[in-house]
């Protein structure tokens, strides 16, 4: 995909300056096993790992810094796109912002390392992503490609939107009274609206003027759907890292979903909590 746009403005650079540093195997794999006990909501327990964040937080992104900038202006795109969806139903859309850190990171969820993957705090209506993550979706999850790393940023933000909307609000609530296995399949439905989210936002990003679509970057993000899926990671090495923790659905199911989003562009197709089939 090409962006001809500014970038957006709502991108806070808490990068340190040595990448990888301190916070290594010992804590990622800590965070790996909470994640598998207790499903994707890793906030209260990451939350009381040791996280170094000393480093100074600028706004915006460097120029130069090609990665940064892409991701800039993806989220610029999303911002239209969302602050248009929002304008038709009749509501404001509050932007989020994309904090870029390195190796581990404080947000209102807790503290993280980067071993979660690119994760939303609705705490502080934060997308958290160490742009380390896309060596390894290319590396160890052979997802590559500019477009497979905007549709990180549009699922991140497709949670944002669940936020906005009170979806997640409600999901929330309904894990209470439920158990662990019940609440599994809630969260595949909200992490597979995500995706339909990152398919919508994709159909209608094609209209905007400063956006262009190459060929081949919806089989990109296909593909990282299909390398990300839950069945897929189980047959690997137990301890894989996903993009937001686990019980996010299957490849086909991922897939289905994006592409479902990417081909209607209609919010109203992406109720996954009430589909007859997912
Ligand atoms: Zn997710």
């Amino acid at each position: 995909m090409q962006w001809f746009g500014k970038g957006s403005s709502n991108v806070e650079d808490g990068r340190g300056g040595g990448g990888r540093v301190a916070v290594g195997g010992g804590i990622g794999i800590v965070v790996v096993i909470l994640g598998l006990l207790f499903g994707k909501d890793l906030s209260g327990l990451v939350g009381q790992l040791p996280v170094a964040d000393q480093v100074e937080v600028k706004k915006g992104v460097p120029a130069g810094d090609e990665q940064a900038q892409f991701v800039s202006g993806v989220l610029e795109s999303t911002e239209q796109v969302w602050g248009a969806e929002f304008r038709e139903l009749g509501l404001n859309y509050d932007q989020p912002t994309l904090r870029l850190f390195t190796s581990s990171v404080q947000s209102a969820c807790g503290g993280a390392s980067s071993a979660v993957g690119p994760f939303y705090c609705p705490g502080d209506q934060k997308v958290y992503i160490d742009l380390s993550f896309y060596q390894e979706l290319k590396d160890r999850f052979g997802a590559a490609g500019d477009f497979a790393q905007a549709y990180v940023i549009a699922h991140e933000v497709g949670h944002h939107v669940q936020n906005l909307l009170g979806i997640s609000a409600k999901v929330d609530q309904a894990r209470r009274t439920m158990s662990e296995v019940e609440y599994n399949k809630l969260s595949v439905k909200l992490e597979l609206q995500a995706d339909f989210y990152a398919g919508l936002w994709a159909n209608k990003a094609q209209q905007l003027k400063d956006f262009r679509l190459d060929a081949g970057d919806i089989d990109e993000a296909l593909n990282a759907a299909n390398a990300i899926g839950d069945d897929k990671l189980q047959q690997q090495a137990q301890g894989e890292v996903v993009p937001d923790a686990f019980t996010h659905g299957t490849s086909a199911q991922r897939m289905y979903w994006f592409k479902k989003g990417f081909e209607t562009g209609d919010i109203k197709q992406g109720d996954t909590f009430n589909a007859s089939r997912l």
